[in-house]
């Protein structure tokens, strides 16, 4: 069966996100059609999501006033895959710590926007991520912390705080798989069957 992929265009690395996606599915031997979602009405076509990096305060304020949010939780109400990442983490969490950021409560966790400080504004870390056999090359930009978790799983944790975290259907990272050539977080968000 064809996939279609939706990545969330109302900001941030969209052609990045694109990339991974069609090569995590290449590797899977699946077709897939990546379409950008910048209005309503998208959504509901699509078998799975990402949710990239930006300004997670526009992102927010852009999802609801296009009516985009409501169609998010639906797919995620249908258990279908959405992978977040950093600012797209920050509007998924339960709690973004910040009331400029209406959240979609996606995964049960309080983040810290811009919590590793700013001497640490950007790095890359070779990150142990579980179901993972080899560290990740995790590239971290003005990235947020999770301060807290309620039901969602650590998959991996930096400087003593979880930086990557999965609650049902959602994965969550704190900074940008979409940045390398690593497709192992796109293929462990969007096919976890075919992992099993
Ligand atoms: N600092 C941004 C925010 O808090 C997130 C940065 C990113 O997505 N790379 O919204």
């Amino acid at each position: 069966m064809s996939l279609t992929a939706g990545v969330v265009a109302v900001q941030g690395d969209v052609s990045e996100h694109a990339d991974a996606i069609r090569r995590a599915a290449d590797a899977r031997g699946r077709d897939v059609t990546v379409v950008e979602i910048r209005q309503s009405g998208v959504v509901p076509d699509c078998d799975l999501l990402s949710l990239p990096g930006g300004e997670s305060t526009t992102i927010s304020r852009l999802l609801h006033s296009e009516g985009i949010a409501p169609e998010i939780r639906d797919h995620v109400a249908d258990g279908k895959p959405v992978l977040a990442t950093c600012a797209g983490l920050i509007v998924a969490a339960t709690d973004a710590g910040d009331e400029r950021v209406e959240t979609l409560d996606l995964v049960d966790a309080t983040v810290e926007r811009n919590a590793f400080g700013r001497q640490k504004d950007s790095f890359e870390a070779p990150l142990a991520v579980d179901g993972l056999d080899d560290p990740f090359p995790a590239v971290f930009i003005r990235a947020p912390r999770i301060a807290d978790v309620g039901e969602a799983d650590v998959l991996a944790s930096w400087d003593d705080h979880p930086v990557a975290v999965r609650d049902g259907p959602v994965v969550g990272l704190s900074f940008h798989p979409e940045l390398t050539d690593d497709d192992r977080l796109h293929d462990l968000a969007f096919f976890p069957d075919e992992r099993k």
